[in-house]
């Protein structure tokens, strides 16, 4: 298995610190918002990573955070005036909800900033002995870049480069730092904002010792794999090198993973320049499966730009995988009893072949897009090669097939999952109750099995309204 490695700028073999096993951090999102679909890429992205390692006979360890403490929360709470935790678990819980809808699975861990203070404390003090962080006058407590000779590393800049344009480096509020290139591992509080005690100032974390920090308590102070958008190359990413190698002695992670960006009109989609739709949104109109697909055909590394053509494009993929899989269930229903016949073994003889053409193209860097285009010659083959005189051991055998390629993509298209009204209706009724006995927890299920079914709901004032994505 291939994997592109930004901090070397190749593809590379991949060899686990542990034999038969993954260590894999991917940054998460920061809580003040419902996600928009360019947050969900490294989702869905990082997911099919793992689902497809685990395919490979990997056990993963997957650990992903959600930044619950920064300026952009306690803005945001202190517009609505609530505290910045409320803020932070109401958009944690919607977060949960759109990756439940999109099929991603929930991290082995998912830890969250404000309940691993204490070890961000222990880490900065560390990085302090070690004479690669300083305390200055207002309590701010720097990292001393220059200390960290392989600084760049990753992000393949150079610190005189950096020095160079050091005047953008300079940011308001940080005037007492020995160098421009140095950055915050612990900040004063300010008034109205959520604050711990420290040996240094009553305040918060800087962003980037979080990720150090949990990826350490989680997976130990070396992993395999460490992952997220290519925003997050310089400074996030190059940052968290920096601390974490200073502070434990040791490589920190030996796979830098990062996806390229989902854009809209090419430019990137971002909270900050408004040019973004939620995955609400998006499942207002689609099938969440639909945007999982159209994430997954493309390759992780290259530009993608949103636009109902492509939308289409996926809408008509995955039902044309979908129809393949339903057509196999109805077939095997009517199918005649008995075993597979010669000819038919030489069939899937063939068959096999498009599910190692998917690991093939998987194992080059995961080219989800290459191994979406195997599937299609697998449902191909499948609408060629299936009828009512096939035995139901060959149909089964394809199904299982299809079915679990489409499953190492996340894609749900099992067949036997159509509804029919009657079926939505209840669950609608039994939704409905749900809300009424503050059941949230329920209602939220409901709502997600039915999208995960294609049914889409409206909450109208003439009620809940449903159509079929
Ligand atoms: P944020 O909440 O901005 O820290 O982002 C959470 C994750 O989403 C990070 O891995 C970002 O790199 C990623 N991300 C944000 N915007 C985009 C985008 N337009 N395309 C792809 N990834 C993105
Ligand atoms: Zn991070």
């Amino acid at each position: 298995m291939k994997i592109y490695n930004t901090l070397t700028k190749r593809k590379e073999e991949f060899v686990p610190i542990e034999p038969g096993k993954v260590r894999m951090y991917v940054c998460g999102p920061t809580v003040y918002n419902l996600i928009h679909i360019g947050n969900a890429r490294p989702m869905i992205v990082f997911d099919t990573v793992r689902r497809y390692m685990e395919h490979r006979g990997y056990e993963v360890n997957y650990v992903s955070n959600f930044t619950d403490v920064d300026d952009k929360i306690i803005k945001k709470a202190i517009e609505e005036g609530v505290d910045a935790e409320t803020i932070s678990q109401r958009y944690i819980a919607e977060c949960k909800k759109d990756m439940e809808a999109l099929n991603v699975r929930p991290a082995t861990t998912h830890p969250l900033a404000t309940q691993e203070i204490c070890g961000m404390e222990e880490m900065i003090q560390t990085l302090i002995e070690k004479g690669h962080a300083y305390v200055a006058a207002d309590g701010t407590v720097y990292f001393r870049t220059r200390s960290f000779s392989q600084y760049g590393k990753l992000s393949h800049k150079n610190l005189d480069d950096l020095e160079g344009g050091k005047r953008s480096l300079l940011v308001s509020g940080e005037d007492q730092k020995e160098d421009p290139l140095d950055f915050v591992l612990w900040k004063p509080k300010k008034e109205g904002e959520p604050a711990w005690e420290s040996p240094w100032c009553d305040g918060r974390p800087g962003w980037h010792i979080e990720c150090s920090v949990m990826s350490k308590k989680y997976l130990g102070d070396e992993i395999d794999i460490h992952a997220g958008g290519e925003d997050l190359i310089f400074p996030h990413h190059e940052n968290e090198i920096a601390q974490s190698e200073a502070a434990n002695g040791k490589t920190f992670a030996r796979y830098w993973m990062h996806n390229a960006f989902l854009n809209i009109d090419n430019k990137k989609m971002s909270k900050s320049a408004g040019n973004f739709f939620t995955v609400r949104d998006i499942l207002e109109q689609y099938d969440p499966m639909v945007l999982r697909f159209f994430m997954l055909s493309a390759h992780y590394r290259s530009p993608l730009n949103f636009s109902a053509d492509l939308m289409e494009a996926a809408k008509n993929g995955l039902e044309r995988i979908r129809t393949a899989a339903s057509n196999l269930g109805f077939l095997q229903q009517n199918a005649k009893e008995g075993n597979r016949s010669e000819a038919e073994a030489a069939l899937l003889e063939t068959a096999r072949e498009y599910a190692k053409k998917f690991d093939e193209a998987m194992d080059d860097d995961f080219n989800t897009a290459d191994a979406l285009a195997a599937v299609f010659e697998l449902v191909k083959f499948i609408n060629t090669n299936a009828d009512e005189n096939s035995s139901g051991e060959f149909l089964k055998a394809l199904e299982e097939e299809l079915l679990e390629l489409a499953d190492i993509c996340g894609l749900s298209v099992q067949t036997g999952q159509e509804l029919l009204d009657s079926d939505v209706e209840a669950l609608i009724a039994e939704r409905q109750a749900a809300r009424k006995a503050k059941n949230f927890a329920r209602a939220d299920e409901i709502r997600n099995e039915l999208q995960q079914k294609g049914i889409l709901l409206e909450d109208t004032r003439e009620g809940v309204k449903w159509k079929r994505a």
